[in-house]
């Protein structure tokens, strides 16, 4: 397989934008080589460059749980471009996407649109800070919740709680309401509230970790958070912005029965395109401006061809359950062909993570113990063979409905032959 139409075209990049990329993973950095420059997709594939034509399971992060150039939502797009692409004023759209969130995810009863998923979790910190009037949010170790500064920590040396930048240019007085915990440790959450019991104003999580791989809650874990943050007051905000329309259409929220306070959505949202949203309990969305003194904006918010990509996705979400499902059996039929190859799998329904490691992960800690140059050479053998994954190995694989079962087995096929 050639890539010198991308080789090229990642030079001239280079350039342009630091390491070639408008987002760093994007840079191959973790497994070498030259990012794929794309031309074009459709289903569950993708076209570069150079003509190859590859399987494709990072759709995008996470938005394509239909792969890639749905016509439904093409045409719907096609409409209202010729309609105009932005007013800065309110549109039906927004409160019909709204409403269909509403719908999905009862936890929600009013939200914002915003623009990216960083913005929806700093804006839903923002509002769950001015509604309790307390400074400190609790966050877990190894989740992601988008690059807005207070979140850009790792733990410190010494004191496992305090947070430090984990990005310079984040100065300390960002970080310092920025507490840390172990993801699936009750002991290290239990501990923090005990030290700080009013002064916690969030306590944010991935219901399912997604960006350390993939890591799921142990059974009683969200509960636990649940019952717990209730008891101090506090926030629970669930980070659906992966797993929101994902693992079922209320999310991980619908998926393990908990109700969180509030909750942030993104990727799936959008359909495709850059939209993302904050919402929850009513008496906490109502401290937000123009009604309430916490501030948020945005020119592009809720912007109309962006809604239009969400509802469409939606709604053909809404209209076909089966397609839950679906995604999770394709999901375990791969998940099967990397165990019969003794790695360690983490796969909650359409995502999935294959780690280089013998022990079991479940946390940071853990997921850092897969050999990540095994990873890599994993990751080039798969894209030799015309099989497209994340090239990290802390990023999720996902499934979509676009994948059909003859490029599953051919997916399995190349995972018994060659890795
Ligand atoms: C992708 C992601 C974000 C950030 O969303 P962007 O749109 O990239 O800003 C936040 N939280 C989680 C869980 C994510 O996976």
């Amino acid at each position: 397989m050639h890539f010198d139409h991308s080789e090229k075209a990642f030079a001239q990049a280079s350039e342009l934008m630091p390491g070639g990329v408008n987002s760093p993973v994007r840079a191959f950095q973790s497994v070498g080589g030259t990012p794929l420059f794309i031309d074009h997709a459709q289903g569950d594939k993708v076209m570069d460059i150079d003509g190859n034509t590859f399987i494709d399971y990072v759709c995008s992060w996470g938005p394509g749980i239909l792969g890639h150039a749905h016509p439904q939502v093409i045409q719907a797009v096609q409409k209202a471009c010729s309609q105009g692409l932005t007013f800065g004023a309110p549109t039906q759209k927004e409160s019909e996407l709204a409403q269909l969130v509403q719908q999905a995810y009862p936890a929600v009863e009013k939200l914002r649109l915003v623009s990216s998923g960083t913005e929806a979790c700093m804006s839903a910190i923002r509002a769950a800070r001015g509604y309790t009037h307390r400074d400190y949010i609790i966050k877990c170790i190894g989740c992601y919740h988008g690059h807005s500064d207070g979140l850009l920590v790792k733990a410190g040396s010494g004191l496992l709680t305090q947070a430090v930048a984990n990005s310079d240019g984040v100065p300390e007085g960002y970080t310092k309401t920025t507490l840390l915990a172990p993801y699936n440790d009750e002991k290290a959450i239990q501990q923090l509230f005990e030290r700080y019991p009013h002064q916690i104003a969030a306590l944010i999580i991935e219901p399912v970790a997604a960006n350390m791989g993939v890591v799921p809650p142990k059974p009683g874990y969200l509960q636990f958070l649940r019952k717990i943050t209730q008891s101090y007051d506090t926030v629970l905000i669930f980070d659906e912005v992966i797993t929101g329309f994902r693992l079922a259409l209320g999310g991980a929220s619908q998926y393990y029965g908990i109700q969180p306070d509030m909750a942030t959505f993104g990727k799936i949202i959008g359909g495709g395109m850059p939209l993302a949203a904050y919402g929850g309990k009513k008496e906490i969305m109502d401290v937000i401006a123009p009604i309430g003194s916490v501030y948020q904006a945005g020119t592009l918010s809720g912007n109309p061809i962006a809604t239009t990509a969400g509802i469409e996705t939606l709604k053909i979400l809404m209209a076909d359950p089966d397609i839950y499902e679906r995604i999770d059996q394709k999901a375990k039929q791969l998940a099967q062909a990397y165990r019969k190859k003794s790695y360690t799998v983490n796969q909650v329904g359409s995502l999935m993570s294959v780690f280089f490691t013998n022990q079991e992960v479940v946390d940071y800690q853990s997921a850092k113990t897969s050999d990540t140059q095994a990873f890599a050479n994993y990751f080039h053998t798969l894209l030799d063979h015309g099989i497209y994954v994340a090239p990290s190995q802390f990023e999720a694989m996902f499934i979509s409905d676009a994948h059909d079962q003859k490029d599953i087995q051919k997916t399995i096929q190349i995972i018994q032959e060659y890795v």
